[in-house]
């Protein structure tokens, strides 16, 4: 289910992911997968990225968000990879959930 080929953030991801569909909504709906996904990695990016990490950072950035998850779970190499698309995409979550919590 979970490839050991991943890196222990990717492993984190996808298992907060999942986690986020089992408690944010009860099973699939017809219609509305778009809005699972989104919420269940919103919900994930919040896991990963806990509030207090944020407070940190005064102008939460992408690069803030990346750096945060590279203190936590792995090196996160400033080159283009795998490892920096997918916590760039945790970043980007995260942000909006920031975003949407503050309005
Ligand atoms: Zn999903």
């Amino acid at each position: 289910l979970i490839p050991e080929a991943q890196g222990i953030l990717a492993r984190h991801w996808s298992l907060a992911h999942e986690l986020g569909h089992a408690l944010r909504h009860a099973g699939p709906i017809p219609g509305l997968k778009g809005k699972q996904e989104a919420q269940a990695n919103h919900w994930a990016s919040c896991a990963l990225i806990p509030e207090a990490r944020i407070l940190h950072h005064q102008n939460a950035s992408i690069d803030a968000m990346i750096a945060a998850l590279s203190a936590h779970y792995e090196d996160i190499p400033f080159i283009d990879c795998p490892n920096r698309r997918l916590a760039a995409r945790i970043g980007k979550y995260r942000l909006e959930a920031l975003a949407a919590s503050r309005t």
